[in-house]
């Protein structure tokens, strides 16, 4: 496989982040014309290749090189760099900047009958979550135990369900938490969407490119606010 010598950004092909990744692009003045099927776009007026995957591949196309910039949530991020250090693996990249948008918190949050004091109120109990290594590195840093139960979607329904006593999700209105009959306890990681670079070397003009991108992206930013 030869290296491309176009600039590869990976962006989440559809959920709460590609409206936003793709809009904040074309405000830079590149121009897509995606095809929902395909996996790359090309952009027509520069040498950019868009891939459209998983937000869960984009830290770890980035953190190996495959790609050279990625948009994502810095709670997937954070949960991916904990996991390859745990396994050993490269987990380097550089934070270009955060962005405005895909806010979110990730909250312990149990039933609406749960009689909770603090998070030592979940001692021995399980908790349902997408992002184990996130929950563990908060759980161990106030010395609670408990257990696990990962799954990758439908965890605000875990207690109903008799799977788990609470669940660690994404919240931003809170809404989902209400119709499931949980309420919120604890914020333990605060999130939104970040711009994240390859810390892999580039050449010149990949490089002077990014630059430009991150300077337009500023100024974008910067005008909305
Ligand atoms: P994919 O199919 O790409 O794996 P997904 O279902 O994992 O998608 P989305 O629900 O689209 O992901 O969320 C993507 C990101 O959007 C989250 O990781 C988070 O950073 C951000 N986000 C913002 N608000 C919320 C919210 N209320 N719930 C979930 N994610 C949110
Ligand atoms: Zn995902």
């Amino acid at each position: 496989m030869s290296e491309s010598n176009r600039l590869r950004i990976a962006i989440q092909k559809s959920g709460r982040l590609s409206k936003e990744s793709l809009k904040l692009l074309k405000s830079c003045g590149v121009k897509f014309n995606i095809n929902e099927q395909r996996l790359i776009a090309h952009a027509d007026n520069m040498p950019i290749d868009l891939l459209r995957v998983r937000d869960d591949d984009i830290p770890g196309l980035v953190m190996d090189g495959v790609v050279d910039l990625g948009f994502i949530g810095e709670n997937v991020l954070e949960e991916e760099q904990i996991e390859r250090e745990m396994l050993g693996k490269p987990a380097l990249f550089n934070k270009l900047r955060q962005l405005d948008f895909g806010a979110c918190r990730l909250s312990l949050a149990v039933p609406n009958e749960f009689n909770y004091q603090d998070a030592s109120s979940l001692e021995g109990l399980r908790i349902a979550t997408s992002y184990p290594n996130l929950l563990r590195r908060y759980m161990q840093e106030k010395g609670i135990s408990y257990r696990d139960c990962m799954l990758k979607g439908s965890v605000e329904v875990a207690p109903r369900a008799g799977l788990s006593d609470g669940i660690c999700d994404l919240v931003s209105t809170g809404a989902t938490l209400e119709a499931n009959g949980l309420y919120e306890t604890e914020v333990i990681y605060r999130s939104a969407a970040c711009l994240i670079q390859s810390t892999q070397a580039q050449d010149p003009d990949k490089q002077a490119l990014i630059d430009k991108i991150l300077s337009r992206i500023n100024g974008v930013v910067r005008a909305k606010e």
